[in-house]
């Protein structure tokens, strides 16, 4: 059963007082299943008011407090990860495994920054006169207002929430409008924990009229998005006219470089896999890959034979391992840089079209001989589009890596320790994973350079941006 999605504003489950909402469609039917209310300006005036007495609660609770109602948070979103899983497929469609993948990882998030922030140490600076001392303090930066989106509906909410939470902060989220029941039951799992009323919020509403309402409002302190690079780049300004800090986990474009001796069948099955996982609507998907000439028609070979296999359907089915892509924006823009590809004269080897007339279903689609101008090369497709292209040379696939203003994953295959050092520090990126899919994990940072954003949503520096520091010097009297 799919839950009635309401907001959750001071301690209260609410439906909010505007009136207003939008249908959430079931992308694999493409069919209503419930509504999301919007919230009104006094909706959100009244979740500011209550993030601010939240946030003189949650900043006076010892981390050590905090960490044992977090942990419980924890538990409680793992105890109900089998009902939660089919509500995140039926809303946004992924393989109900992959939807139970993300809500388990979602204890391990809050497990992992609520302990972290117990060692969220100071420390103190020798002085020059022997009567000083001089202390570096860590606090929180205060309220916050967090935008999250569609494709990871838990998981891109968890990492704001639980980051902010330990460090201290109360944190407004507005959570995505097409997907929010599973990001709804995120927030019950921390509103059963027993946090206090005001320090974790829900509200849903148009998105530029509610970033546009709260970002520049003098309660908000820190603002965190996550989406897409030219939205990012409004919000940021935004932020930046305001003087509020701001973490951007944005839009990428990640190279998958395959050399000449890598070990061939792990690449393909493992960048596959990831290639069409959620659909390919995962912001550090694979994207470009770029393999040298000498394994080019193999690899291709593989691929393709990767991509065939994979049985789409609707995510609520057992055997699925692709559902359908979130929205029908998705699959329009698969279909235009197909099209565009093909008019430059690229070839489909598997895929390329829609699938039926019911709901918003495309193939696992492989491009080759792609021109360096067709969109796909330039765009980010966030949909399961593989363009194939080879090389020659180390110093030209380092610069068709480097090409592009995008800066968030990188991926490497090859059995040479002088490539692997040597691609680790000479791609242009915020993370690099070579001979596995290695990102995303709680304690490891995660996040992007260039126009891809700033800031982390993983690791210690995820903890950082929720902090000030603040230095205090005293001679004694
Ligand atoms: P979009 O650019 O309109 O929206 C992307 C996200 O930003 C959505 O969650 C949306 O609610 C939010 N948003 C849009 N305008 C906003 C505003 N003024 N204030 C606050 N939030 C705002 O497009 P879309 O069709 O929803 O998604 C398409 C593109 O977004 C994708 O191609 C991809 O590049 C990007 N995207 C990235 C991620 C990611 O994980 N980095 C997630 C979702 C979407």
């Amino acid at each position: 059963m799919y839950p009635k999605v309401q907001m959750f504003i001071a301690g209260e489950w609410t439906d909010g007082t505007s009136g207003k909402s939008e249908d959430i469609l079931n992308p694999a039917t493409g069919q209503p299943i419930g509504k999301t209310p919007h919230a009104s300006r006094q909706d959100l005036d009244r979740a500011l008011e209550a993030a601010k007495a939240g946030f003189e609660i949650w900043r006076k609770t010892s981390p050590f407090d905090r960490y044992k109602l977090m942990r419980k948070a924890a538990d409680i979103i793992r105890s109900r990860a089998a009902e939660i899983a089919p509500v995140m497929t039926m809303e946004q469609g992924k393989p109900v495994v992959e939807a139970q993948g993300e809500t388990m990882l979602a204890g391990d998030l809050i497990d992992w920054f609520s302990e972290e922030a117990r060692r969220a140490y100071g420390r103190i600076v020798p002085p020059r006169m022997g009567n000083v001392s001089q202390l570096v303090t860590k606090e929180p930066v205060g309220p916050v207002t967090a935008f999250t989106p569609w494709n990871f509906p838990i998981n891109q909410a968890v990492r704001k929430i639980s980051a902010a939470l330990a460090a201290g902060c109360s944190i407004i989220v507005k959570g995505p409008e097409e997907t929010p029941a599973s990001c709804m039951e995120l927030v019950r799992a921390y509103a059963d924990a027993g946090i206090p009323a005001g320090v974790v919020q829900l509200v849903f509403g148009v998105p530029s009229e509610v970033s546009e309402y709260l970002i520049p409002h003098p309660i908000i302190r820190k603002i965190s998005f996550t989406g897409s690079t030219a939205v990012g780049k409004h919000l940021a300004a935004l932020a930046g006219l305001h003087m509020k800090r701001v973490t951007m986990e944005l839009g990428g474009h990640a190279p998958a470089i395959v050399f000449a001796d890598a070990d061939l069948d792990n690449a393909a099955k493992i960048l596959s896999a990831n290639k069409f996982r959620n659909a390919g609507q995962v912001c550090v998907s694979p994207t470009r890959f770029l393999v040298h000439e000498s394994v080019y028609q193999p690899f291709v070979d593989k691929f393709v034979a990767a991509a065939k296999s994979l049985k789409v359907g609707n995510g609520l089915d057992k055997d699925t391992r692709m559902g359908p892509l979130a929205n029908p924006r998705r699959v329009d823009a698969m279909e235009g840089l197909v099209s565009d590809a093909v008019q430059r004269g690229a070839k489909v080897q598997a895929g390329g079209k829609r699938i039926g007339n019911e709901g918003f279903f495309f193939e696992p689609t492989v491009i080759t001989d792609v021109p360096r101008d067709a969109r796909i090369m330039n765009e980010e497709p966030f949909g399961p589009l593989a363009p194939i292209t080879s090389f020659r040379s180390y110093d030209e696939v380092v610069a068709e890596a480097n090409r592009l203003p995008y800066g968030l994953a990188a991926y490497a295959y090859t059995t040479s320790t002088k490539t692997m050092q040597a691609i680790g520090s000479d791609i242009e990126s915020g993370m690099v994973s070579i001979n596995h899919h290695g990102l995303a994990l709680p304690e490891v940072p995660f996040g992007g350079i260039k126009d891809s954003g700033y800031g982390s949503e993983g690791g210690l520096e995820a903890i950082e941006g929720y902090l000030n520091t603040k230095f205090v010097t005293q001679a004694s009297a």
